[in-house]
């Protein structure tokens, strides 16, 4: 008899687990995720990892920077004008700051060097350039919904439907 496929990670599926993440030997995160596997919603390296997991099955996964947030790209240190900041903007060191550009797009960076008319911004994210070593245990597996395969993705409320275009009608309702 075949044994029952939803208690394995697979496409479609929407899977539940408890994970560690370690960074350079440090712990950065222990938490609980459920995503839906198969459509890119979580790190690709940790996905290929999981798939075919069993409930209740424990696995390290290391995933390299090029599978996590991409290698640090150089070109993503910027320099801007000192005076692209609001006066009262005060510019800390090494924290991520949000910000926005002149189109209003708001993204994140870190002052990585001030001087007196220039800012460096440091665009890469916090976790680019870096292996990531996950401890993952498989808590669920259950079939996703017809509204999740079509979405491509699981509902947490409207958070989960203003991140992309495809979720503009019914999905917060
Ligand atoms: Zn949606």
């Amino acid at each position: 008899m075949e044994e029952n496929e939803l208690s394995i990670v697979q496409e479609d599926a929407v899977v539940q687990i408890a994970y560690n993440l370690t960074v350079s030997g440090e712990e950065i995160e222990s938490d609980t995720l459920e995503y839906l596997h198969g459509y890119g919603n979580i790190i690709p390296g940790l996905e290929t990892g999981l798939a075919g997991l069993k409930v209740g099955e424990n696995r390290k996964v290391h995933v390299a920077a090029e599978d996590a947030y991409g290698e640090y790209d150089q070109d993503q240190v910027i320099e801007v004008s000192r005076s692209a900041f609001p006066a009262d903007f005060e510019i800390r060191m090494g924290e991520p700051m949000r910000l926005r550009d002149a189109a209003g797009h708001i993204f994140q960076g870190v002052a990585t060097a001030v001087s007196e008319d220039t800012v460096e911004l440091d665009l890469n994210h916090p976790m680019a350039g870096k292996d990531l070593d996950f401890d993952v245990t498989v808590l669920g597996v259950r079939p996703a919904t017809e509204e999740e395969l079509q979405h491509g993705h699981l509902h947490y409320g409207c958070s989960s439907c203003g991140s992309d275009g495809d979720c503009s009608d019914g999905c917060c309702g």
